[in-house]
């Protein structure tokens, strides 16, 4: 029996980022424009599942927004002691950041930081696939307070598939997701 591929059956997605960056809205609209969807709020994160198919294989998704699970300091959400629940078995993590805020661009390296403190017990960090988003890509370009090319840097740097995406008008959403899912699935 191929372990491998039935390990990748099932895949778990985090996403992690500020409140009102727009999380919930792009696992929305990523989620609910295809054909299967479930949608249940459990104790403390809302779980979106979807099936999607990828090598020819059928894949469950579990996608984890953490928005619920988080008590908001200051703009923005920390994890309680609950944290690492949510984030176990992860196969991949991802950061979302709003393009017209520089701060919630900022504190995506503590995401990152928070996220690999938290598997550190689950398995080689470095097998975790990470994306991350520059949400609501849809504004005026006056608004923008990250440009794409440091977003891209860090990125970079830090491993990470990169994305400017807008929940709103779909703007790269499936393909955001698409990149991600060809990663994980091409991992052996
Ligand atoms: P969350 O706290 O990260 O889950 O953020 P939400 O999904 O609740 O979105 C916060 C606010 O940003 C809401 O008013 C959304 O309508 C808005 N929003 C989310 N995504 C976009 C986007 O791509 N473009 C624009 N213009 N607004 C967005
Ligand atoms: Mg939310």
């Amino acid at each position: 029996q191929d372990v491998g591929v039935n390990r990748r059956q099932l895949l778990k997605l985090v996403v992690l980022g500020d409140s009102g960056v727009g999380k919930t809205a792009l696992l929305r609209q990523y989620v609910q424009k295809k054909f299967i969807e479930a949608h249940q709020a459990t104790i403390g994160a809302d779980l979106l599942t979807k099936i999607v198919t990828t090598n020819n294989i059928n894949v469950s998704l579990q996608i984890w927004d953490t928005g619920k699970i988080c008590v908001c300091v200051s703009g923005q959400e920390r994890y309680d002691a609950l944290g690492s629940t949510y984030f176990r078995g992860a196969d991949a993590c991802v950061f979302v950041y709003d393009i017209s805020s520089k701060t919630s661009f900022a504190h995506v390296d503590q995401w990152r930081q928070s996220f690999i403190k938290n598997t550190s017990n689950d398995r080689n960090v470095s097998k975790f696939k990470f994306l991350l988003l520059g949400n609501k890509s849809d504004l005026q370009e006056d608004l923008r307070q990250v440009s794409t090319s440091d977003a891209a840097a860090y990125a970079q740097t830090n491993g990470m598939l990169f994305f400017e995406t807008s929940a709103k008008t779909a703007s790269n959403v499936d393909e955001a997701f698409l990149a991600l899912l060809h990663a994980i699935s091409t991992v052996e």
